[in-house]
């Protein structure tokens, strides 16, 4: 599975967006595990004070809880990233992240909220807060141009009919950024 290659960045591995292929983009337990996956990797670490000394509070799997022995912050995988407080489950938010990566330039706010199923409030916070897209770009896919979107009822449905595919370690860099590693 592509979050098992986390560790050996070295591949290049474009894999096509799939239930199967990229289960972290359709399910939220396995975003929230892709995240800690990325963001544990050296070890848990508090986002605010970045001591190691820290415990888990509880097991719950999505929003597995931590709280920092120096400065007693309860913190998840989220904690002091683009994710934090969000209201949308993990990988709709993501999946709205990359859709305004890909489209901003070329589609309107209004059509990027409907796309990603949020408001055009949300929408336009996000855009805001992703920063600038990287310059070698991390979906693969046709000219955007050439998108179909007429009846797509989601981000994932628009990714599939259009078989989009994913340049995993691109994607792992973007989403460090989000994680603000
Ligand atoms: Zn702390």
């Amino acid at each position: 599975m592509p979050y098992d290659s986390i560790r050996h960045e070295a591949k290049s591995v474009v894999v096509e967006i799939s239930r199967r292929e990229t289960d972290f983009l359709y399910d939220p337990s396995a975003t929230a595990r892709v995240i800690r996956a990325l963001r544990w990797e050296k070890g848990n670490f508090c986002p605010r004070c970045k001591t190691t000394a820290v415990k888990r509070i509880n097991t719950f799997f999505v929003n597995e809880l931590f709280q920092c022995s120096a400065c007693n912050y309860n913190f998840n995988c989220t904690s002091g990233t683009i994710f934090q407080g969000s209201k949308l489950p993990l990988n709709r938010h993501l999946l709205l992240l990359m859709a305004s990566d890909l489209f901003c330039q070329t589609w309107s706010i209004r059509d990027i909220a409907i796309i990603g199923g949020v408001s055009e409030r949300t929408a336009k916070l996000q855009i805001e807060k992703r920063g600038q897209p990287p310059q070698n770009h991390y979906l693969h896919g046709p000219y955007l141009s050439e998108v179909r979107r007429d009846d797509c009822s989601s981000m994932l449905d628009l990714f599939e009919r259009n078989a989009f595919s994913v340049d995993m370690p691109l994607f792992l860099d973007r989403l460090r950024n989000w994680l603000r590693m």
